[in-house]
């Protein structure tokens, strides 16, 4: 098969007479090759392995450019990487690998194309396109990866439990592919995955949460945890939710599976947000649900506090996967602690002050969240179904309503501080908490609006009562 229409890019044509220059045959592989055939346009690295240094042509490559890019070189890695417009170029020579058990570092020598694309993870990665002029646009492959392109399938080159066990992170990376691109893992190479799955132990966190991350931005989550579960890495990797599986009974009362239900809501977040953060929420928000079930003849089911469990949780799992504990954690956190409140909102009659305590507490996440605790409606009761969406849009609307006259979103308080200090002739003290904290319960329920002069007349009601003495030039 020839692919030179693949090389369009005038930097091919570069790397092709450099090579030819220096007498190194080198090729385009993996991803690249993987990803234009499949038309996806997604990741632009291109990945070139020679024959011979690839160091040394990344550096001729480099002068020939007019932009005279950095090359960033790997010495122990025998890589190095450029950047060409917004393309990350990696240059590699082409290498041969053997493994120990302990580790996924291999011992590397140089090798030939084909011991380089043996060592690739699979088929569909190991498609390689020549880039010398005599081979310019030759696709080599050698494992018939176009064919399993054609019948979606991931398959890995040599046997799967030496591939596997070799480097467990390529069981992440068959899950992480089957549901980025909506293929069948390969029957020997799922069991190979379901008899090595414990390897995953010896990969960093780091290289996991990448791959959970590139699962979770993916346009049907759900497949990747399924397949996660099934091979037993989920519960490897997180147990939180695996905790989740099942559907207890007692006296004829019984719950709804939460690892499934959940599952259900991750896919439906999926079609309405890309913010893979909200995506973990959804992934998250009923971790909670497993610690706090309890069975009681008079209520059935609860699962009292299990937000508060749940946003206690995410922070462990954020720290044993050595997840960033930054705005990000406290993002999720904070949806994951509110996931019910627009719900308890939706199912009662809907006030304005309830409205407007809800924006109030959820601040700038308001939106999230009430895209979060739509997507968790998957009732199969139509009626149902279209009675809670009807109820979130009456929430919508009265959000919107309130938002116009009251402004709670960015509560700002109308009366600062400084100013009941200057009215009352204070120092700090308590009391100027109490008396912003009174103006701010008002304007929640509706008593008076968020406006200044309303509020100034409340603190100075608040103040007196308060036996505060006001200070003669403010008064009114
Ligand atoms: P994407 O960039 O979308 O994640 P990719 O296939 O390009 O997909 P990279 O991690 O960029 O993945 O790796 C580039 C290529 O290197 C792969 O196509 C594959 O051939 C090879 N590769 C990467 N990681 C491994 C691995 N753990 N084992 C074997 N081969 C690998
Ligand atoms: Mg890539």
């Amino acid at each position: 098969m020839n692919l030179e229409h693949a090389l369009k890019d005038p930097i091919f044509k570069i790397i092709s007479t450099t090579a030819d220059e220096l007498d190194i045959a080198c090729y385009v592989v993996g991803g690249f090759v993987r990803d234009y055939i499949l038309k996806r346009h997604t990741g632009q690295d291109i990945d070139i392995v020679a024959i011979g240094s690839g160091i040394e042509l990344a550096k001729l490559v480099a002068k020939k450019l007019t932009h005279r890019p950095k090359v960033s070189v790997f010495k122990t890695y025998g890589t190095a990487m450029l950047r060409h417009k917004d393309i990350e170029i990696e240059f590699v020579g082409a290498r041969k690998e053997s493994y120990s058990k302990e580790s996924r570092n291999p011992e590397v020598k140089n090798g030939t194309l084909e011991d380089d694309q043996k060592r690739r993870d699979f088929t569909i990665n190991a498609l390689a396109i020549g880039l010398n002029t005599s081979n310019f646009g030759t696709l080599l492959d050698p494992f018939n990866g176009v064919l399993d392109l054609k019948n979606k399938r991931i398959v890995t080159p040599l046997d799967p439990n030496v591939t596997f066990s070799d480097d467990p992170l390529r069981m992440l990376r068959a899950i992480r592919f089957a549901t980025q691109l909506d293929f069948e893992i390969d029957s020997h190479s799922f069991e190979a995955i379901k008899e090595n799955y414990q390897r995953i132990d010896i990969i960093t966190n780091e290289r996991i949460v990448v791959e959970l991350h590139k699962i979770l931005e993916s346009p049907k989550p759900s497949i990747g945890f399924l397949l996660l579960e099934k091979t037993g890495l989920l519960e490897l990797i997180l147990p939180e939710l695996t905790a989740l599986k099942g559907i207890d009974e007692v006296e004829g009362q019984r719950h709804k599976d939460n690892f499934y239900h959940t599952l259900e809501v991750v896919d439906n977040i999926a079609l309405h947000t890309n913010n893979v953060w909200l995506r973990w929420t959804a992934l998250l928000h009923d971790i909670g649900k497993a610690p706090t079930k309890r069975f009681s003849k008079k209520v059935g089911w609860t699962f009292h506090g299990h937000e508060l469990k749940g946003s206690k949780m995410v922070y462990h799992m954020f720290k044993r996967l050595k997840m960033p504990l930054n705005d990000k954690m406290k993002y999720v956190q904070k949806l994951v602690f509110m996931s019910s409140r627009p719900i308890a909102l939706a199912s009662k009659h809907i006030t304005d002050a309830a409205v407007r305590r809800l924006v109030f507490d959820a601040g700038e996440y308001i939106d999230d969240l009430m895209t979060l605790c739509e997507a968790d409606i998957t009732t199969k009761n139509p009626r149902k179904f279209k009675k809670y969406h009807n109820n979130f849009k009456i929430v919508r609307q009265k959000m919107v309503e309130v938002e116009e006259r009251d402004r709670i979103r960015n509560f700002q308080p109308p009366v600062t501080g400084e100013e009941i200090m200057n009215a009352f002739h204070l120092k700090p003290c308590r009391e100027i908490g109490m008396i912003k904290e009174y103006i701010k319960e008002a304007i929640l329920e509706g008593q008076i609006p968020n406006e200044r002069v309303a509020a100034y007349a409340l603190m100075l009601k608040k103040g007196t009562e308060l036996g505060l003495k006001q200070h003669d030039e403010t008064k009114i």
